[in-house]
Order: C-alpha cells, then structure tokens, then sequence
C-alpha cells in the first residue's frame, strides 16, 4: 500500500487511509473521524510503514474513544454541580456531545433530565461550557430570555456575561474565517513565538500542513524513526 489511499480495520472501526510520503523526520499519524492521515519519510519500507500504521491506528483509535468518555463523564459531574446550585435543582441524568446542531450551543430537557451540549464546546475552557449548561438549566424555570431570567444564570454561574462575550466572538470568527485576507488569518493565528519578537517584519506563515493540523485537538501521534 505505502502511498494513496485504502481503507484498515482497528478495533472494529473502519478507518480511511491517507498516506503520503514527504520529507519528514518521523511517521506522524492523525486520526479525523474515520481519517486517518499518515505522512512518513522516504527512505522507510513499505513492510515497515505497514505495521507502524496499525500500531497507531489502534492507539489513536483507543485514545478517542477514552477522550470521548472521559469528556462527556467530566462534563456530566461538572453539570450536576451547576444544577445543585439552583435553589430548586433540575435533574441532570446525562450529557451528551453532539455534531447535529449547528445554530445551538446547548439543549436541556427536564423530562429525561439530558443535557446535549454542541461538541465544539468541549474545545473551550470549561467556564464557557459551564455558563451554557446554566443557561439551559435556567430556561426549566423561565422559557424566555428575560431580566429575571439572567438574574437565575448570573447567580448560578458568575462567569455567564464572559462567557456570552466569548460565544460571540467564536460565532463572528467562525462567519468571518472564509472571508479573511491570509495575512490577518496569520496575525488571528500568531504564535507565542511572534509574540516576543514584536517587531516590524510581517510574521511568516504556518511552514506545512502538520503545524497547523497540531492546533484542532485531534489525536496525533508521532514516532521517532532512528
Ligand atoms: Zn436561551
């Protein structure tokens, strides 16, 4: 196989392979979705690159599932604290992480007491995720977005006005991005590194693909070939 693309079975998930040979220092192996994407240096065999590739896969595979567990497990605890703080708790059984709602960060039905919750949120630091989960927990006691309604959220989690500050600015980011020049694409995405060096020269851009792909939070694994 070695080059283009196929598909591999791990741990009962068929996943679609992508690989491409590069001048690259190591096996590098990204699993998004059912992708999974492999760049690999020149000089390894194809045998070799073969059982690498399903090593990883089946870590990657194995590390998804367990982030995704842990996630939704971490963030059902996190929302039952939340909900024990309202004066009349509502029940939380479950949360759940979803891919099919687009136009909502989060839902709350109190007849099963299921919180789903749009899955980009679990990227974002845990007092967003935790305002949303206020925010839907205090429309079981108003429907409406009223003055008494925020008093509810606010006094239940102190960060809720940040915390919609912050939803709003990832909806524009997320509307605008398409329409960015490159260069201000660059400066939104700048590294700590640009940072120190404030400087006159306009900043390069991302060298190859695998430094960008490093910030979207899928699971990567490289491995060292000596
Ligand atoms: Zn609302």
């Amino acid at each position: 196989m070695a080059n283009g693309l196929r598909t591999l079975e791990v741990d009962g998930v068929a996943l679609e392979l992508k690989v491409v040979r590069k001048r690259v220092k190591n096996i590098n192996a990204r699993l998004h979705g059912k992708t999974l994407s492999v760049s690999a240096p020149h000089r390894v065999s194809v045998r070799e690159l073969d059982e690498t590739i399903v090593e990883l896969a089946r870590k990657l595979v194995r590390r998804s599932r367990a982030d995704a567990l842990n996630s939704e497990g971490g963030a059902e605890a996190l929302a039952q604290k939340i909900a024990a703080r309202f004066p009349d708790p509502p029940e939380v059984n479950e949360v759940r992480f979803v891919t099919n709602q687009t136009s909502q960060w989060g839902s709350y039905s109190p007849q099963t007491g299921v919180v789903r919750l749009n899955a980009a949120l679990r990227q974002m630091p845990p007092w967003v995720l935790e305002a949303v989960v206020a925010h839907e927990l205090a429309h079981t006691f108003y429907l409406d977005h009223s003055p008494e309604f925020w008093e509810l959220v606010r006094s239940v989690c102190s960060k809720t006005d940040r915390a919609r500050a912050f939803l709003e600015g990832v909806t524009w980011l997320a509307g605008a991005w398409d329409h960015l020049p490159p260069v201000e694409r660059w400066q939104l995405t700048g590294t700590n590194e640009a940072n120190d060096h404030k400087d006159t020269e306009p900043r390069k851009a991302p060298q190859n693909e695998t430094q960008r792909d490093r910030s979207d939070g899928s699971p990567q694994i490289s491995l060292p070939f000596l």
